[in-house]
């Protein structure tokens, strides 16, 4: 398994994708290639943990008030029933209210990323919730449980922010100047993942630099959570960039 975090950023990312695009376009190419991708996005935010289990998984466009070809995007690639089961499976003893969702799509925190990494749109995928107000250590559980399927060639794209505070977000400019608290808050959770001083980790609202501000709501953040409980091996971080002062655009990667 390949285990990814991406902050996906802006959904504007799949038409100006820049340096965060020609990062994920590369990862694409150069990562093994999986059988079936499982996506755990921010933008499913679910009281329960739930499972899309689609033979053909919807496009959504889960946003408004952007141009209109964002709305004409569709990313068409077959969803993974099988791998669906398999989670359920997983998930079955630490996690007994997980259940499976025969309707849900791909929301853009999965396709934004997944169209710039495989635009062929041709290995399937299929998303699993988060539960925002479960915490930290909730989503670092659920990681921990889907690492039982380290030995299968699977990837685990895990898609939220690093820094994710909508409340900044005063400008249309993409290279805008950085808020401070940014760099000091991403750059505190790089050292923490490469250090795999995972409790530090898991408090981060209280001893990160600007970890509040940051995340005054932690749906984005929790991803990554889930990430860290289902990675083995080293980190790798990506910088690709900051956009719009406020969206910090790192990436990890565990081999
Ligand atoms: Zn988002």
């Amino acid at each position: 398994m390949t285990t990814l975090f991406i902050s996906h950023g802006a959904p504007t990312l799949a038409m100006e994708p820049g340096a965060t695009g020609r990062l994920l376009a590369e990862l694409g190419r150069s990562l093994p290639r999986p059988d079936a991708i499982l996506a755990v996005s921010a933008h499913w935010d679910t009281t329960q943990p739930r499972v899309s289990a689609v033979q053909h998984p919807e496009t959504i466009h889960d946003f408004g008030g952007f141009p209109r070809q964002m709305y004409e995007i569709q990313y068409p690639a077959p969803g993974a029933p099988a791998l669906a089961m398999r989670v359920l499976e997983i998930l079955a003893d630490s996690f007994p209210t997980a259940r499976m969702d025969a309707k849900r799509g791909l929301d853009h925190g999965a396709w934004v990323p997944l169209m710039l990494m495989y635009p062929q749109a041709d290995i399937p995928v299929t998303q699993l919730s988060i539960q925002s107000s479960a915490g930290p250590l909730v989503h670092y559980k659920l990681g921990q449980a889907l690492s039982a399927l380290q030995q299968e060639n699977i990837m685990l794209l895990c898609s939220g922010a690093i820094t994710h505070n909508l409340h900044d977000f005063f400008t249309s400019d993409r290279n805008a100047a950085v808020l401070d608290y940014v760099p000091a808050f991403s750059d505190w959770v790089a050292g923490r993942i490469a250090s795999k001083d995972i409790q530090s980790l898991l408090d981060y609202r209280q001893l990160a630099p600007g970890g509040n501000r940051a995340h005054p709501h932690e749906d984005h953040l929790m991803p990554l959570f889930v990430a860290l409980g289902a990675a083995q091996g080293k980190s790798v971080r990506y910088e690709p960039e900051n956009t719009y002062g406020i969206l910090a655009m790192d990436t990890y990667v565990w081999h």
